[in-house]
């Protein structure tokens, strides 16, 4: 067995922390290849260091540039001093001095956190440290190469026992060995891409929460964490706002059978979740997961006779894909038609969406509405249940909730409801209570 062990910002902030991940990597063996972030937040308002490399590259004046640079490297002097090592940055942050003034890139100046914090880890763990510059290809759009990455990656991998290699960035794939990062959060993706390629057993993402909880705590106190969630229903939370994870980071390893262990470095004996394509265990509850989102409109169209006519559909969808519009569902009666789709991309293009679908289909009438929020309840076990959508539309109901729309996913993993915005966080807290709190 070997595992790749993905530590997040806050698993990185300072000496403290240091001495965690240090503790967990030795405990097993099978921790084989590391992939830290740069330092994130010790507290609360403090900033991370990834920030301050944004903000020293942007700086107006350079006397502002060396005053935020100073702050990144004190950043480093801490940890450094308060793991006693003898080790030293100071070569790598005067060429990084002399590139910021150079503005060699904003990439290059965001990747240095995982960099040195690399640099650093690998030496504090007695590993090898693997630039991904020399491993990681990504194109301009921020999506990584896959023949350039698996031909290095992979060679390099089999090369070594142990190594640490840092999140978040590597070379565009083009001549010109530029350095490039993927969007914020992306050490996730480093780490699912590692692990695919080191051909290990399993990824362990190491963050600041025992797992993903099963709702958002700052709409339910406390709730549970899930212990095992299969990716098509992570996907589900994950579209309707639910985040632990970089979204990209799964399709590496989603494809290679490859589980991800989201786990506590402050509490490392909690199981934590596990990630699976699929799975025998029986989920604790018949409900997964709960996620939602505020900000919806939606677009009704009634045309009597609208179920014969044919073409109706695709004529109007049209209209919304001339104005490059994407819609999240379609729930349709006989002769209603209703297209639900994010408020801030539509408010700017409706009236001439309106004019579209009267010129497309002739309706009797177009009625817009823009307080829209939807709810997904995920779960495999729906499946294999009668019932569920009766609970929830009861639970809605006992609150005094009217559902203004109802969606069923033919996979039978989701069910999505629509309330108005000001009860979304009743409407979720009703949900919870009646499957969670027993
Ligand atoms: N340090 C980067 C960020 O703050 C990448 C990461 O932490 O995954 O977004």
């Amino acid at each position: 067995m070997s595992k790749v062990v993905k530590f997040g910002g806050t698993s990185l902030a300072d000496a403290g922390q240091f001495k965690k991940v240090y503790d967990i990597v030795k405990s097993d063996p099978e921790r084989v290849y590391v992939v830290p972030s740069a330092p994130g937040k010790r507290f609360k308002d403090d900033i991370k260091v990834t920030d301050l490399l944004y903000k020293a590259y942007n700086a107006n004046t350079e006397a502002e540039m060396h005053m935020v640079f100073a702050q990144i490297k004190e950043r480093f002097t801490d940890i450094i001093e308060g793991l006693g090592l003898d080790f030293s940055l100071d070569e790598d942050f005067e060429i990084m001095r002399k590139d910021f003034e150079n503005q060699i890139g904003e990439d290059y100046a965001a990747s240095r956190g995982e960099y040195l914090n690399g640099k650093l880890l690998a030496y504090y763990l007695g590993y090898e440290f693997i630039d991904a510059k020399d491993v990681i290809f990504i194109d301009e759009h921020g999506n990584y190469d896959i023949s350039k990455t698996e031909r290095h990656l992979t060679r390099k991998l089999k090369s070594v026992k142990n190594a640490v290699i840092p999140g978040f960035y590597g070379s565009l794939n083009d001549r010109s060995g530029k350095i490039k990062v993927f969007t914020r959060g992306g050490s996730d993706v480093t780490g699912s891409i590692v692990a695919k390629y080191g051909k290990v057993d399993a990824y362990e993402n190491w963050t600041d929460v025992s797992g993903f909880l099963i709702v958002d705590p700052n709409i339910v106190k406390n709730p549970s964490v899930i212990e095992t969630i299969t990716y098509g229903e992570l996907r589900e939370l994950a579209y309707m706002g639910a985040s632990v994870l970089h979204e990209n980071s799964i399709f590496p390893v989603k494809n290679e059978g490859i589980p991800i262990n989201i786990k506590n470095t402050n509490h490392p004996e909690d199981p934590g979740t596990m990630i699976v394509e699929s799975t025998c265990h029986k989920p604790s509850h018949v409900i997964t997961g709960i996620a939602g989102k505020k900000g919806f409109a939606t677009v009704t169209i009634e045309k009597e006779m609208m179920n014969s006519e044919i073409g109706f559909g695709r004529r109007v969808l049209q209209v919304f894909e001339d104005y490059n519009l994407s819609f999240e569902h379609m729930p349709s009666g006989i002769d209603t038609m209703t297209i639900v789709l994010n408020t801030d991309d539509f408010i700017d293009k409706e009236q001439n969406v309106v004019a579209g679908i009267h010129r497309a289909v002739q309706p009797d009438s177009i009625v817009l509405e823009s307080d829209l929020a939807l709810i997904a309840v995920v779960g495999r076990g729906m499946k294999a249940s009668r019932g569920i959508a009766a609970r929830v539309f009861t639970a809605l109901a006992n609150q005094k909730i009217n559902i203004k729309m109802i969606d069923q996913g033919s996979s039978e993993l989701n069910i999505i409801i629509g309330v108005r915005n000001v009860y979304f966080e009743d409407a979720i807290r009703a949900i919870y209570n009646e499957f969670f709190n027993d």
